[in-house]
């Protein structure tokens, strides 16, 4: 058994590896354990909101991002048969924040800085090709019982743990928190294209969420691709979503054109779940373990990565010597985003995106139209949108 003075992270996708990094930064040892070989790099979500910028900027994680992706201060509500209906504006932030625009880059450009980052510090270890299998607590500490890819078992005792091991977490399973909450009846598709969108679609943002009673969808652009997501038929299989004659189809129904090159195609089910509970003794939960919502307004993540910075300044606070009473709030803090904001706005973005009724679809699009019209709702709008309220109101959560 390795039994050390350090904080023990399940979990290097983004949300383990930001609060490992946060960690570092107070000076407090970490040990990262990855079931996979390597950092997943495959096109999941691709859209950093600006205070995530602001918290990666202070841990000196914005600026090679930033680099490597596409500042997008506008982003649009559209009507897949008239065009734009809205086009928000983040610039409109810019009392409100150091980067008043979303950051579309891939997710694993994040996990890749931040693994370097703990590659250069001797206080952190990122073991990879470790699952872990079993937790357990008492007074002092957490034991993790974790097995290599050789077969090999080990254990590791650390006073803390934080299980940011993703949607199956074994750490939220093994502390018997329950995870409440649905799966939306569809599929979603996620199909990415080097054709260009924004030479072929005049006035198209780089960000767009198209409505359609038949068949909504969004479409943001990534530094190399653009990104489609459609709703799909949860009843097929996943071959049948999959299905390359398919996908042509459906690409060339929303826009008619030469045969597209699909460059990557992915088909998920979403869920809605928020955990019961965050923290469970010395055991906190954050990111996908810890809730789960559909991708439309790409909060996920974002809400993963605010979650381990709120976790990871409180924990410092506690090896510091500041009661553990403390983690309490953020429980109380981030559920409360997670069930009252982020949840709850997914599943408006998805209501309004299909709706089929002619006249409640109208309401809508003239209440967008009236709101970016006028300046305080639109910064009002942005403020919730760009997650930056969500921050805010959690001043008021004791
Ligand atoms: C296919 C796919 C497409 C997505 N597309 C979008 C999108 O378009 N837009 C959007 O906003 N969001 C999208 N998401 C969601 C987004 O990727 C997540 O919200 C985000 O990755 C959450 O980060 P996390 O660190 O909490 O969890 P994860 O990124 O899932 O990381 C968890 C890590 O824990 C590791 N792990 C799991 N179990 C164990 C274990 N027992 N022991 C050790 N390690 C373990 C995993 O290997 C993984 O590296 C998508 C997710 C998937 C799976």
């Amino acid at each position: 058994m390795i039994s050390e003075n350090r904080v023990l992270i399940a979990g290097a996708g983004p949300v383990g590896l930001v609060a490992a990094v946060s960690l570092l930064e107070q000076g407090i040892p970490v040990t990262v354990l990855e079931a996979s070989a390597d950092l997943a790099v495959d096109l999941r979500a691709s859209t950093f909101h600006p205070p995530t910028m602001d918290f990666l900027d202070r841990l000196g994680l914005a600026e090679g991002l930033i680099e490597r992706g596409i500042k997008c201060p506008l982003w649009q509500f559209r009507d897949r048969k008239e065009g734009a209906v809205a086009t928000f504006d983040l610039g409109l932030l810019k009392d409100e924040t150091a980067h008043p625009y979303r950051l579309q880059a891939e997710q694993w450009k994040l996990t890749e800085a931040a693994r370097a980052r703990l590659e250069d510090d001797a206080s952190a270890d990122l073991i990879t090709d470790i699952v872990v299998e079993t937790v357990t607590q008492d007074a002092d500490a957490v034991t993790v019982t974790a097995r290599r890819k050789t077969g090999e078992i080990e254990q590791f005792r650390a006073p803390y743990l934080i299980g940011a091991d993703g949607a199956r977490s074994t750490v939220r399973k093994s502390t018997g928190v329950a995870f409440p909450g649905l799966t939306i009846p569809e599929i979603f598709l996620s199909l990415s294209t080097p054709f260009r969108y924004d030479l072929a679609i005049e006035g198209l943002a780089d960000i767009c969420y198209i409505s359609d009673p038949e068949e909504w969808l969004v479409l943001l652009r990534t530094p190399t691709l653009w990104r489609v997501l459609f709703p799909t038929d949860p009843n097929l299989s996943d071959d049948a979503v999959l299905d390359p004659v398919r996908i042509e189809e459906r690409m060339q129904d929303l826009l008619p054109g030469k045969p597209y090159e699909i460059a990557h195609k992915t088909a998920y089910r979403v869920h809605e779940r928020v955990a019961d509970h965050y923290v469970h003794g010395r055991i906190f939960l954050a990111g996908d373990a810890a809730h789960l919502n559909n991708p439309l307004g790409g909060m996920g993540m974002n809400g993963g990565i605010h979650d381990a910075v709120n976790l990871s300044d409180k924990l410092g606070q506690v090896w510091r010597g500041a009661s553990m009473d403390l983690m309490g709030r953020y429980e109380r803090q981030r559920r409360k985003v997670a069930i009252e904001t982020v949840q709850a706005q997914a599943l408006r973005n998805r209501a309004v995106l299909n709706e089929t009724d002619p006249d409640k679809r109208r309401a809508y699009h003239d209440d967008l139209r009236a709101t970016v019209a006028d300046p305080e709702k639109h910064l009002a709008h942005v403020m919730r949108s760009s997650m930056i309220q969500s921050l805010r109101d959690l001043e008021d959560v004791s």
